[in-house]
């Protein structure tokens, strides 16, 4: 039967070096969850991981640990012997990652939790030369939850400096794998979610470079619902072309100068460039709230003050 074996554990716990010692001479498989990482983060356009926002980084390990399991499914399928370099310290991830397998292919699934002693540990981080990361290592090492058979592993062994052990604790209860796949899939729903939140954001931004939509004049109020292109041409400064939806600039027509605008106001108050609603006057406050509030607030004709029913 095809079988998959996890080797899990913290950074400089011994996974690849316990990998090529227990698997050699086996015709095995080895993938390695930082290779996916690796390759994510590669493909997100961001040079430095130090400039990656949070939500671009999530996606990067999501990616990577879905692209790992897909791998895994498919060399299984092929009737292949798996070794997973993974981190999966939490159950629920193991749990969603067992289930997928499951569903898919009849295979033994067995993991290997690193345990090495502290010592033994101290020494790996200190050649790996990851002193620096040391604190940050530890408190994820403290976050691996030992895995349970009810998560439904056929063998979980625990590797520490005495050797391999079978180790099969009390299974935890039913509710335990309820609860656990009941938050991935909250957790998948909530990201999806957002995905498409950002995706229709991205489009309608997008849109607004072709599509007619409404542009009012801060300081003589006039207003046109016309396209970018027609409102350059005839002198508006207005986003996308001129400054950002959303963000404070001069919305004026071709007739209007910038130093009438609320952006000149605030930009030469001599005090901080920060919009305090509560200084606005009415007008100001329209346009304020008009800005804040693109490119939404163009779509639908405002119903002005003078204009008629
Ligand atoms: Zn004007």
């Amino acid at each position: 039967m095809p079988k998959v074996s996890f080797v899990i554990g913290a950074a400089a716990s011994g996974k690849t070096y316990y990998i090529d010692q227990h698997f050699a001479g086996r015709d095995v498989v080895i993938l390695n969850i930082y290779d996916y990482q690796q390759k994510a983060y590669e493909e997100s356009g961001f040079k430095h991981m130090d400039m990656m926002p949070m939500p671009v980084k999530l996606r990067c390990l999501m990616k990577a640990n879905d692209d790992l399991l897909n791998d895994i499914i498919e060399k299984l399928k092929q009737g292949k012997e798996v070794v997973a370099e993974q981190t999966l310290f939490k159950a629920k991830r193991r749990i969603a990652y067992v289930d997928a397998i499951r569903k898919a292919v009849d295979a033994d699934i067995e993991i290997y939790v690193m345990c090495p002693g502290e010592e033994r540990w101290q020494e790996n981080i200190s050649l790996r030369k990851l002193e620096n990361d040391r604190g940050y290592i530890v408190s994820t090492a403290a976050d691996i939850e030992f895995p349970n058979p009810a998560e439904g592993f056929d063998s979980i062994y625990e590797v520490s400096d005495d050797g391999t052990k079978l180790r099969m604790d009390q299974p935890l209860e039913k509710q335990f794998l309820e609860d656990a796949r009941r938050e991935i899939a909250e957790e998948k729903e909530r990201i999806e979610k957002e995905d498409e939140k950002t995706r229709r954001q991205l489009e309608l931004l997008e849109s607004m470079k072709t599509r007619p939509f409404w542009h009012y004049c801060e300081v003589c109020g006039k207003k046109e619902f016309i396209t970018d292109e027609e409102a350059f041409n005839s002198g508006w400064d207005y986003p996308p072309r001129i400054g950002f939806f959303g963000m404070l600039g001069p919305r004026t027509c071709g007739s209007c100068q910038m130093t009438d605008t609320l952006y000149w106001k605030i930009q030469t108050s001599g005090q901080l460039p920060i919009v305090m609603e509560g200084d606005l006057n009415d007008k100001e406050l329209v346009t304020w709230r008009r800005i804040k509030g693109e490119p939404e607030s163009l779509l639908e004709e405002e119903k002005g003050q003078g204009d008629p029913e």
